[in-house]
């Protein structure tokens, strides 16, 4: 099949790890990688922003990726792109006219996307499914004033989720949580993420160590990933080290560092910051534990990477993370924003070390068994081949 995957702001070339770039990229790359391995012809088009990017750069892995003139040709905020979609659509739209490469269907990430992908493929009568990656009513629900997404994101989602011929739910939450903004249930279709098991596998080179034991938190430093709460429990876990990976925002670093000082433990936290995803599977391999607490999440890909590396994971009990994680089995879940019982969570796995190891290996098959990205695109493309020809705007003609 021929799949065009729309992404906006992330795209899978750039470098995972900061504000704006995240599992999405590394979501959109490893997707369309796998779906190149089963033998589709896959596009994945993203918002041209430098002046010197390419009009299509193939990767490696035979994917294309189309960079899409629409608005300033720089990097912007992803929360600025709005005003930019409808022209994002018009192009991809002009593209599919002009090209003998025309998508059986369009795989829409993130729902700026979801706008500029019905933009171009509605008229052509090409068939839209659609993977949120975050909801705008989580956001709000948590950030409230917080939230810097353009105000119509609410209204937008719920339209989308009601004309796509599918939408992805990540994880069982966010099916719960489209439901409720009225997506009827036959058009949800669940299917997680995958991970890179041939890159994040326990072989292979470990980061430099120090005497303490290692408990390890990798994210984009954002405060809902909760980074200062894993320092506030660190008084509760006395001995171990702390390394935060994940950057660069300075501000935030510089906030996180006054944390760790008034709870006295700064010389036991440190921050690695921005880790290319190549060297990510050295430092989980590094760690005893893996922390990984946010306020919410989507879906989580950080827990899933250690996971797959056979590390034990110490996760908050909220949206994928419920999911992927199993209480007990392949670590431990604790309630979101409680620093105490994290810490008492975390003293009690990194003092046993058979626990730590049983967790791992449990850990390790789950991800190999239920996490690969050839079963996860197994499990998009039977949703690819059950929507195209059968668009909704096909039937309601
Ligand atoms: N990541 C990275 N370098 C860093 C921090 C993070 O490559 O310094 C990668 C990490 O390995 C993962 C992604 O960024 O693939 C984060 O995905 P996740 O789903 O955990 O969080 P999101 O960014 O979607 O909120």
């Amino acid at each position: 099949m021929r799949i065009a995957m729309i992404s906006e702001h992330a795209s899978p070339l750039a470098a995972p790890g900061t504000e704006d770039a995240g599992g999405q990229n590394t979501h959109v790359a490893g997707l369309a990688a796998a779906l190149a391995a089963l033998g589709h012809d896959i596009r994945v088009y993203t918002r041209r922003d430098g002046p010197d990017r390419p009009p299509m750069v193939v990767t490696g892995d035979g994917v294309g990726v189309v960079h899409v003139p629409a608005g300033p040709a720089r990097a912007l905020p992803k929360d600025a792109l709005l005003p930019y979609m409808g022209e994002f659509g018009r192009r991809l739209g002009a593209q599919w006219d002009g090209d003998p490469w025309v998508p059986d269907v369009v795989h829409a990430h993130f729902w700026m996307s979801g706008l500029a992908a019905v933009t171009a493929a509605r008229p052509r009568d090409i068939p839209v499914v659609q993977t949120f990656h975050a909801l705008g009513v989580v956001k709000r629900r948590h950030q409230g004033a917080a939230d810097t997404s353009p105000p119509q994101r609410i209204g937008f989602e719920r339209h989308l989720g009601r004309i796509a011929d599918r939408v992805v739910a990540q994880c069982r939450d966010e099916a719960r949580e489209l439901t409720r903004m009225g997506v009827p249930r036959s058009r949800i279709a669940l299917v997680p993420s995958g991970v890179d098991l041939d890159v994040f596998a326990p072989e292979g080179p470990v980061a430099p160590r120090t005497a303490r034991p290692r408990i390890l938190s990798v994210g984009r430093l954002v405060e809902r990933k909760g980074f200062a709460d894993l320092i506030r429990a660190m008084p509760y876990c006395p001995g171990p080290e702390c390394v935060i990976a994940g950057g660069p925002d300075p501000a935030e670093t510089e906030r996180l560092r006054h944390v760790a000082e008034r709870c006295g433990v700064a010389e036991r936290v440190r921050f690695a910051g921005q880790v290319p995803i190549a060297g990510m599977p050295a430092w989980y391999r590094s760690a005893d534990v893996v922390a990984a607490v946010p306020w919410y999440e989507p879906f989580g890909l950080t827990p899933l990477e250690a996971m797959a590396c056979g590390r034990p994971v110490v996760a908050s009990a909220v949206g994928g993370l419920l999911d992927t994680v199993v209480d007990g089995i392949t670590g431990d879940l604790v309630r979101p924003r409680d620093p105490r019982a994290l810490g008492h969570t975390l003293r009690r796995l990194v003092d046993d070390d058979m626990r730590c190891y049983a967790y791992g290996a449990a850990a390790l098959d789950r991800a190999r068994q239920r996490y690969s990205w050839p079963r996860t695109a197994g499990r998009l493309e039977s949703v690819y081949r059950a929507v195209a020809g059968r668009s909704v705007a096909a039937v309601a003609r």
